[in-house]
């Protein structure tokens, strides 16, 4: 069977990789791809944002499956479009359609699910222009620090953590008034802050069976100790410790299992992965967020946890089978540690040639993301460049594994955390 991945980060050359070991898969398409996913199959050269070249290069390289990556595809529709084309509708979409993308496209929608199923979050209330003054008196009684979070979708930047009612107010004037995030900030949610250790949950499931898949802690900040601004993800480890059998069980019953329920009694045909974004405060779970996708670290960091093979994953959903799979995970630690182009998240210079992945230990993952090739050398092409994946009895072992590599692949002014999993070394078990 032929698969098109949409992507080009370090996850959808993960999700390729872990494609390209199943026997089922012929060829596997990434679209657009990068330097490091044409080593298993063909980087397709199309604009992902335009369906119908996307459905035209389906159906000239039959293609079988599509796997989303990320999450503007669903949210614009990607599924629905082909579900709705004649010939296109055979293909197996791994993704929601656009109703079940607005758990992630819309922050007011998926709050509003959260309350409507009574599944754990932070206390809200939504408000735009119109009700900015309503905002400005929810603020004056709010507790600080105040969270504030465009409605839309803002590549991650969207949240802002107001630690006081000044600073609150310029967030709510910024986003509101001057359209800090375009259309997606025209909408606001204004949420209490939650005080705790964050943890990401996935599943794949059809709306109604799920299979849960390893989870895993992001490192989000650019500095070290969490410091400084929000990037795509610096680093993540996967198992998380303070994830035991009484929080996971929390997880499912508190959340898992309504949020199926709500989208069966909202009549949302769900599909697809689903990355829940949680905060354990005092050993109870509250949802931060939904996406509707796999995330980029985690991915990275999951992917290689998995032995079953992804293919018979995906057809298990495809047959509603999901209830019977029995997933089959390394209990080793994956770590992944991201290596940045100096400057990121903010300016940065690109084209420097990338040296030393030869020299990286063969049981490393190297995982390309903003990487291209120009006359004949490897150059990075954007923020997050290469992530690393190591896998090992210890956190402790796998990180100074990933570490190894991180330090072994260079070039101009690359900059990337060494201290992934710190806030884990005494945390748990
Ligand atoms: P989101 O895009 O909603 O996942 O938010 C991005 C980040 O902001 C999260 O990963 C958290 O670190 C932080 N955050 C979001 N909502 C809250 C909250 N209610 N309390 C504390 N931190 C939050």
């Amino acid at each position: 069977m032929n698969v098109l991945i949409i992507g080009s980060g370090a996850r959808e050359h993960a999700i390729a990789l872990k494609l390209s070991q199943s026997e089922y898969c012929e060829q596997i398409f990434v679209a657009p791809g990068n330097a490091g996913t044409e080593m298993f199959g063909t980087d397709a050269c199309i604009d992902i944002h335009n369906f119908e070249e996307l459905g035209k290069f389906a159906a000239d390289f039959n293609v079988m499956m599509i796997v989303v990556g990320q999450e503007n595809s669903l949210v614009a529709g990607i599924h629905d479009y082909f579900q709705q084309s004649e010939y296109l509708k055979h293909i197996l979409v791994i993704g929601p359609k656009k109703a079940g993308a607005m758990l992630e496209g819309s922050k007011g929608f998926c709050k509003a699910f959260l309350q409507k199923y009574n599944i754990p979050t932070a206390r809200y209330q939504a408000f735009t222009e119109e009700t900015y003054l309503d905002a400005v008196e929810y603020l004056r009684n709010h507790s600080y620090p105040a969270v504030i979070k465009a409605d839309g979708l803002a590549a991650g930047k969207g949240v802002i953590i107001a630690p006081t009612f000044e600073e609150a107010i310029d967030t709510l004037d910024d986003m509101l008034h001057n359209k800090r995030f375009g259309n997606a900030s025209s909408k606001v949610v204004i949420e209490e802050y939650l005080d705790g250790i964050e943890v990401s949950v996935f599943i794949l499931t059809d709306g109604k069976e799920y299979v849960l898949l390893p989870e895993a802690k992001d490192y989000k900040r650019i500095g070290e100790g969490d410091s400084g601004l929000n990037t795509g993800g610096m680093g993540a480890v996967s198992p998380v410790p303070f994830v035991d059998d009484l929080f996971m069980q929390k997880v499912k019953s508190q959340v898992i299992e309504p949020t199926l329920q709500g989208l069966q009694a909202e009549a949302i045909d769900y599909s697809g992965f689903l990355f829940i974004g949680l905060m354990n405060v005092n050993g109870d779970p509250y949802v931060i967020e939904y996406n509707v996708r796999l995330g980029d670290p985690e991915t990275e960091a999951i992917l290689p946890r998995i032995k079953s093979d992804l293919f018979e994953l995906f057809r298990a959903l495809h047959e509603h089978k999901l209830g019977e799979f029995k997933l089959e995970i390394d209990p080793r630690t994956a770590t992944t540690v991201f290596l940045v182009s100096g400057g990121y998240p903010e300016g940065f210079e690109k084209g420097k040639e990338i040296t030393g992945i030869e020299n990286v230990d063969p049981d490393t993952l190297v995982f390309h993301a903003g990487t291209k090739i120009v006359n004949g050398k490897l150059v990075n092409n954007g923020g997050r460049v290469i992530a690393v994946t190591a896998l090992g009895e210890t956190m402790d072992e796998a990180l100074a594994k990933a570490n190894a590599a991180a330090e072994a692949i260079t070039w101009q002014d690359r900059y990337y955390r060494h201290d992934i999993g710190f806030d884990l070394k005494n945390v748990g078990v």
